[in-house]
């Protein structure tokens, strides 16, 4: 047993990002005793986000006004060609940093416990295998929530399979003229992937995300980017004020439930396959699985745990196998010399009416 823990928890949940925090907030929340780890001393930090989120995400989430650094009201899409499309898409620009603070902090306020600085190493049918402060051990527990991101050790331990992922790199850079809307650029060196800019006050997140094949070639592609947009004078110098990178999931898992361990947010491969945002669903998702969680410790039937897969996959399961199949026909059809770009892009982005024309025939 490691010291300092209680002997054994109802839940363990592994990973304080917005899916673990979640499901900890709403497992504690109905009684359950729930122990959130994460392996960063610093929860929220480094931000690996271009922090753009669904207004949708503060209907399960209350957090303090300054979690928001301010409202986004539409995003205009840029083709290669000068074409550009205009989208409602009510939102915010947060402070992520903060916003995964908060979260973490409500959890505990419901009553979880948490433990910073502790790394889950390996899970069985009782316990958790944890390192943390030089010390290592197993901690006693029911259920285990799975919410450590998109190298998921927890998934990984369960389904060694890969994830499906596209990889990004982000510049966060000095932005000299407001700017409330947000940017997302198409061009065929992106491979797979597409470019924003997402100003953010005094600053913007402007990164590009590619296949992973094309990983090496993310700084020439994101400093051209910049340059480009210099020299349309936005902004009309670059000045880098922090740089982050890091992978997305673009498939969901095919199983999320294993016997006792629960799969949520990018463990679960929750993020939409097309746009890579999965905040709102890893906060749903975590609400779903810390719910469940603590319903099936109440009724001491771990056979409950079985309804996550089946709530998730119908609150939005159909809106990510629609992403995965638009993400198939993209890739598919990148390359190939007969393909018009411009209507690939079109039929495959979320920005453009064509996207949604085969899923309103389903
Ligand atoms: C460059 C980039 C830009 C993005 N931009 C956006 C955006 O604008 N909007 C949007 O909606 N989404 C965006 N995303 C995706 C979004 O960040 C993720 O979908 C979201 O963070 C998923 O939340 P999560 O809680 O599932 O996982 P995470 O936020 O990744 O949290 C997982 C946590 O688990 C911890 N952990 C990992 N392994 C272990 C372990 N073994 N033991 C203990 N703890 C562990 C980690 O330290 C981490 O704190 C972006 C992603 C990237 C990489």
């Amino acid at each position: 047993m490691a010291e300092g823990f209680n002997a054994s928890y109802d839940i363990i949940v592994v990973g304080a990002g917005p899916a673990g925090s979640t499901a900890a907030r709403e497992a504690a929340r109905r009684g359950a005793k729930v122990l959130l780890i994460d392996r960063k001393q610093r929860i929220g930090l480094p931000v690996q986000c271009a922090e753009l989120v669904s207004r949708w995400v503060f209907r399960h989430a209350s957090l303090s006004p300054g979690s928001t650094i301010h409202p986004i009201e539409t995003m205009i899409t840029h083709l290669p060609g000068g074409a550009t499309c205009e989208m409602k898409g009510p939102g915010y620009m947060l402070d992520r940093s903060l916003f995964d603070k908060e979260l973490a902090a409500s959890a505990v306020l419901a009553g979880a416990e948490i433990s910073t600085g502790t790394k889950a190493i390996e899970c069985s049918s009782e316990g958790v295998l944890i390192e943390g402060g030089g010390k290592k051990g197993w901690i006693q527990t029911k259920v285990i929530i799975g919410a450590d991101g998109v190298h998921s050790t927890v998934a990984h331990l369960m389904e060694p399979s890969p994830l499906k992922t596209m990889v990004a790199l982000q510049y966060e850079v000095v932005l000299f003229e407001p700017q409330s809307h947000v940017d997302v650029f198409f061009h065929p060196d992106y491979e797979g992937g597409y470019a924003w800019f997402f100003p953010k006050g005094r600053t913007a997140n402007v990164g590009i995300g590619v296949l992973p094949c094309k990983t090496s070639k993310l700084p020439d592609l994101l400093n051209g980017f910049l340059n480009q947009l210099g020299r349309s004078g936005k902004p009309p110098r670059v000045e880098i004020v922090s740089k982050t990178s890091g992978s997305i999931p673009c498939e969901p898992r095919r199983q999320t439930v294993f016997e006792n361990i629960l799969l949520a947010g990018d463990a679960a491969g929750h993020a939409h396959p097309i746009t890579g945002a999965g905040i709102l669903n890893a906060v749903l998702a975590g609400q779903m699985a810390g719910k469940i969680a603590a319903e099936a410790i109440d009724g001491g039937d771990l056979q409950h745990l079985k309804t996550y897969e089946v709530e998730w996959r119908e609150a939005f399961g159909k809106t990510l196998s629609y992403g995965a199949s638009k993400r198939k026909i993209l890739e598919e059809n990148w390359n190939k010399p007969e393909t018009d770009f411009e209507s690939l892009i079109r039929k495959t982005w979320v920005g453009f009416k064509e996207y949604y024309k085969d899923r309103r025939k389903k």
